[in-house]
């Protein structure tokens, strides 16, 4: 089996999610997905580039095909960023192509499955009320819940807030932290004891602010506080997570086992977040899971993928040992989300009740649906073609 030709789709979702098939000269594509957002036309154009490295391999040489790519390119980034985006997204199509060759599920190839079902949290934002009211916020945690999550994640950084001194700086003030802990302690009243409550932060702020914030969190008993301040300086990371007792959580913009390494070693967090359609794809992920696991850290995926990438992201999920829970990222794109696959069984999504099931069909298990694919395309970039 070799490969003729890589191609792209890029559709709405959070921005522009690129999909990724490989075709072969057998007549079996693969498809893939590379992380979405701003660098639509950055990632197609790479992978426009990268596919003269892999036509003629053979794609179920998978791990091959991803170092071949990387170690040519080795002036060009491939490090981290849009690079490693783009290498993520062929990475996935070229494992789905080689489950579907070996007629297995992808967790099989990975491995195998330590469970049925992924369960996931889904990602709540700013809550019902785009000015993140505390009340917007109650409304959301609650109708998530009953929708069968246990698992959920507030936004509660504010850049905007009218009360901050300075704009610049990345210091927060007692207003600022007042309205952080009225939110979080409404959420938690709302849902009860039994719901696993993140809170994010984006990485906007300075290690005393992480700190009082970190303190000020204490009571709600936080399954994570998410990236206090940013990913890049270990030291300071270290600083936090020992002065604080609520469980921090970093790595949604770290790539490859190197950018964990540190972190790693030096025991700077308490989770580790990697973005799997981004982070160098599902091997690598799963080798950064393994990481973790020497140190006892629990891996919990971020993910902002249509349902393509969420459903081969959950295979990884399934096939180590440490996983904790999945990022779901759709409860304001709902109709769009479920639109782009067919899930299994004729199911309207493949979400239900919180949980992921692992489908057994051949590679990553569910089809893209064209229908929905060519209703959400973004225009200019082709379908495919
Ligand atoms: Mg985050």
């Amino acid at each position: 089996m070799k490969i003729v030709d890589i191609k792209t789709a890029v559709v709405a979702y959070h921005g522009k999610a690129t999909l990724v098939r490989i075709d072969t000269d057998v007549g079996l594509s693969g498809f893939g997905e590379a992380n979405p957002d701003a660098g639509a036309a950055a990632i197609v154009g790479l992978i426009s580039e990268l596919k003269h490295g892999l036509i003629g391999e053979d794609p179920r040489n998978v791990e091959h095909c991803w170092e071949k790519l990387r170690r040519s390119h080795v002036f060009a980034g491939p490090q981290g960023g849009i690079f490693l985006i783009a290498l993520s997204g062929i990475e996935i199509a070229l494992w789905d192509l080689a489950a579907k060759a070996a007629g297995q599920p992808l967790y099989r190839m990975l491995g195998g499955k330590f469970r049925d079902q992924v369960r996931l949290y889904a990602d709540c934002g700013d809550g019902d009320d785009p000015s993140g009211s505390t009340e917007g916020c109650v409304a959301r945690a609650r109708r998530v819940v009953a929708d069968g999550f246990t698992a959920i994640k507030f936004d509660i950084d504010d850049l905007s807030h009218p009360e901050k001194f300075d704009t610049a700086n990345h210091t927060i003030n007692g207003a600022e932290l007042r309205s952080m802990v009225e939110r979080v302690a409404a959420v938690r009243d709302a849902v009860g004891p039994g719901i696993d409550l993140c809170i994010d932060l984006h990485a906007r702020y300075d290690v005393p602010s992480a700190c009082r914030i970190a303190w000020a969190m204490e009571p709600f008993d936080l399954l994570w506080l998410e990236e206090p301040i940013p990913a890049e300086n270990v030291d300071a990371l270290r600083q936090v997570r020992a002065r604080s007792r609520t469980p921090i959580c970093v790595g949604e913009n770290l790539y490859l086992r190197w950018g964990f390494r540190e972190l790693l070693q030096q025991q700077a967090v308490d989770v580790i977040m990697p973005d799997v359609p981004k982070c160098g794809g599902l091997a690598e992920s799963k080798k950064i899971a393994n990481l973790a696991e020497i140190y006892y850290i629990p891996f919990a995926p971020h993910l902002v993928s249509t349902p393509l990438g969420t459903m081969a992201t959950s295979h990884v999920c399934a096939a180590v040992p440490n996983f904790l829970v999945l990022e779901w990222h759709a409860l304001e794109e709902r109709e769009a989300w479920d639109s782009y696959v067919r899930a299994p069984n004729g199911a309207r999504s493949i979400v239900k009740d919180g949980h992921i099931a692992l489908s057994d069909a051949p590679g990553i298990g569910v089809e893209l649906n064209m229908e929905g694919v060519r209703r959400h395309a973004v225009p200019g970039y082709g379908i495919f073609d």
